[in-house]
């Protein structure tokens, strides 16, 4: 099957098409065929597409919405310029996975794509109000192009996060407001901390139920997750993707009383508050330099900044704050995995976040450390430690791909 995946934005479609069927996923031997990006739809939209074993493709197009998106990237992929193997119609897409934000306590896995799912979804914009609505607008834009008879399936980031038992996702306030309102941790990155616990027990080559793991999942947003027996039992985003570790722009754990307090002196709304949290604050906030890593580390390495520095410093010592929490809370863990751009290439975070950690028995090899970025894949702590530390760059189109074939063919998700 050759399946088309796409994750919405407000102004971006990013998508990728995978060749995949369970006999291939039993194989592990799933295929990417080609993927791309159109941003900034609603004006002149900045175009790039690449096929497997192709160069790019980059141009500009006025696109209006994200129907005319999709229309593009089909004229495209179907196109002889596109040259990609057995894709020469619309038919030839034979389902759309997309990835969805907020699945509420509805979704505790992909499902398929109908009316009912679509009004559950706009029925938990409220809990996802910057995220839903564009991933609702590419659900209805695929239906209008690929028509009634393709196949969609919804693949949600907070799914994975649904096994957490009630101790871990209630917040200790009034219980009413649960009941009411659905107020409790989600958990977001979902379908990153599943590949990466996927592709943990394939290296591994042991079971599901055996890997007990946390994975970092460091980018320009940031989780944590503490896996057990396959499962999410904590994770460090909670009702929205503001709590938990320091970000790029988003400030983490703070205390709440914070909001009113600055409301208050700066005569500000609670709405410039939460955009400050989640825009200004964050790495950007304390570094006043930027909210990217590579940039704030290099400021570091060459002019000494003390904020870039200070940033680094509270960035790494957050995570392993919650690797000590973690870790109490799973009665140790087999592996600690680093995902996302940042966990995937910096170095200097990776070594920070286990300095002083070998007490736990995790100690990083700086050689392996050093060696393992630009998409690499492998095992940076020292021989025989006691917790292995992976680098396994994410990939969340696999996982989407996968889910939306076996919820075409009615096979167990895994
Ligand atoms: P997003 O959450 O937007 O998907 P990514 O997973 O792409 O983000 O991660 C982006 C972050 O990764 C940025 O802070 C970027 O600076 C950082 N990053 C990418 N490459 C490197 C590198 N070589 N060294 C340090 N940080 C890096």
């Amino acid at each position: 099957m050759n399946i088309l995946v796409i994750n919405c934005g407000s102004s971006s479609l990013k998508f990728q098409i995978v060749q995949t069927d369970l006999e291939l996923i039993e194989k592990n031997a799933d295929k990417q065929l080609a993927k791309g990006l159109i941003e900034r739809i609603g004006s002149q939209a900045l175009v790039s597409y690449k096929a497997e074993g192709q160069s790019a493709f980059k141009t500009t197009a006025p696109i209006r919405d994200h129907k005319a998106a999709i229309s593009h990237i089909i004229q495209w992929i179907t196109s002889d310029e596109s040259q990609i193997p057995g894709i020469k119609s619309l038919e030839d897409i034979h389902a759309v996975g997309h990835r969805t934000v907020h699945g509420g306590e509805t979704f505790s896995q992909s499902v398929r794509i109908d009316n009912d799912v679509i009004k559950c979804l706009e029925d938990n914009i409220d809990l996802a109000p910057l995220h839903n609505p564009a991933n609702i607008k590419g659900i209805r834009a695929a239906r209008e192009v690929f028509g009634p008879s393709i196949p969609q399936v919804g693949i949600f980031d907070t799914s994975f996060h649904q096994t957490m038992p009630e101790e871990n996702y209630l917040y200790a306030i009034p219980y009413q407001y649960y009941r009411r309102y659905k107020i409790r941790k989600y958990g977001f990155h979902g379908t990153s901390h599943r590949y990466v616990s996927y592709r943990y027990s394939v290296l591994e080559n042991i079971p599901k139920d055996k890997t007990n793991i946390i994975t970092l999942h460091l980018g320009n947003g940031a989780s944590a997750c503490a896996i057990k027996g396959g499962k999410s039992i904590d994770t460090s985003m909670g009702f929205t993707p503001l709590e938990g570790l320091i970000m790029g722009t988003r400030c983490g754990d703070i205390d709440p009383s914070i909001v009113e307090f600055i409301s208050h002196k700066e005569a500000s709304s609670m709405d410039e508050v939460f955009n400050m949290l989640n825009k200004r604050s964050g790495i950007m906030g304390i570094s006043g330099l930027t909210n990217d890593m590579r940039d704030l580390l290099e400021e570091e390495a060459e002019h000494q900044d003390r904020r870039a520095i200070l940033a680094v410093k509270m960035f790494s010592a957050r995570i392993k704050k919650y690797i000590g929490a973690y870790l109490s809370a799973m009665n140790g863990a087999d592996a600690i995995c680093f995902t996302g751009g940042i966990g995937e290439n910096a170095v200097e975070i990776r070594q920070r976040v286990c300095e002083g950690l070998d007490w736990f028995g995790i100690e990083i090899d700086n050689k392996k450390n050093a060696a393992t970025v630009g998409g690499k894949e492998g095992i940076i702590s020292k021989k025989d430690g006691k917790v292995k530390v992976y680098v396994i760059p994410t990939n969340e189109e696999l996982i989407m791909a996968r889910d939306t074939c076996r919820v075409v063919m009615n096979a167990p998700l895994s």
